[in-house]
């Protein structure tokens, strides 16, 4: 039996650890805060926003909201982003993606300061992944490799796939398992032979975007796999990228979905609007 990587336990702990530094900060006079803008009424981006709100509420962060019409223009949304960058009560600031079509989602998050990119998307937070420089990380890898930790488990020398080259989930997701000391692979829809590199991972990443496609077939036994994916079956259940019944009795350790890496992504923007604050105050 393979061990379930609880993501709901090991992100209640980091909200946890974030609640008391933030109520540490606060007896010295620092409040952290985190603005959060959504352009219009997307449903599932409402969702999202909640729960981001309701975490900040939980660790004692200030959430700002700003919720301008979808016909807003790219400049007035340029304009708040100035606004913020510049505002010293908001150490943090956040736009929910995805944004109207008219508005380019680069130009926005170009806009925001580095300092407050607790996001992580900045080309600036990017480059100093690369890099090795101080500054902010995409909050689901970050939660990745703590979920990975904190399971007790070594990356150093260990042979890492990841699967999926997006800016949010795999580029950071491969620098950050390098930086870790792990032989790191990445894997794309034009990779030959997909099965061949998954079984050689004794870390598998899978952000590939497609519901239950990796299966046991791809996994090495003894192999830690890592699941990314989120959707909603035809049954309404959500499921991952990996088909978990395959794929478990393969693994030593497994996250599910829902519970694996999902919550872990809120408790790492929390971590990172923590850490913008302590910045900010240094
Ligand atoms: P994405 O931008 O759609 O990227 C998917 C990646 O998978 C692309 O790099 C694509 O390759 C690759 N791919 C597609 N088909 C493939 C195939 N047959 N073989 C190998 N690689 C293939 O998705 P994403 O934003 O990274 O997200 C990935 C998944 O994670 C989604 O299900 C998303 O909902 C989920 N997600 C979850 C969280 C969370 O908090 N739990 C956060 C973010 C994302 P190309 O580059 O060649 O197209």
């Amino acid at each position: 039996m393979a061990i379930i990587i609880d993501g709901k336990a090991i992100s209640q702990s980091i909200k946890d650890e974030v609640k008391a530094e933030v109520a540490e900060l606060k007896e010295q006079g620092i409040t952290p805060a985190l603005a959060v803008i959504q352009v219009g009424s997307d449903p599932a981006s409402t969702v999202y926003v909640g729960n981001k709100k309701k975490a900040c509420e939980y660790t004692g962060i200030i959430s700002k909201s700003f919720n301008p019409d979808e016909n807003i223009t790219e400049s007035e949304l340029l304009a708040i982003i100035k606004e913020l960058n510049i505002d010293p009560t908001v150490n943090g600031i956040l736009v929910q993606l995805p944004l109207p079509k008219h508005i380019s989602e680069s130009k926005v998050i170009a806009a925001i300061s580095p300092e407050k990119d607790v996001d992580g998307f900045h080309v600036q937070s990017a480059g100093a992944l690369m890099t090795g420089e101080k500054g902010f990380v995409p909050c689901t890898p970050a939660g990745i490799i703590e979920l990975i930790k904190r399971t007790g488990i070594d990356i150093e020398g260990k042979e890492c796939v990841v699967i999926g080259r997006s800016n949010i989930v795999g580029k950071p997701m491969a620098m950050l398992l390098l930086k870790e000391n792990g032989t790191v692979t990445i894997c794309h829809s034009r990779t030959k032979d997909l099965k061949s590199i998954t079984k050689r991972a004794d870390i598998l990443v899978v952000a590939i975007g497609k519901p239950k496609f990796i299966d046991g077939s791809y996994i090495k036994e003894g192999a830690v796999v890592i699941d990314v994916g989120i959707h909603r079956g035809e049954n309404k259940k959500l499921c991952g990228d990996v088909d978990f019944e395959t794929a478990e009795p393969k693994a030593y350790a497994i996250t599910p979905v829902p519970g694996g890496v999902g919550p872990m992504t809120i408790a790492m923007l929390m971590k990172n609007c923590l850490e913008a604050a302590k910045a900010a105050n240094m």
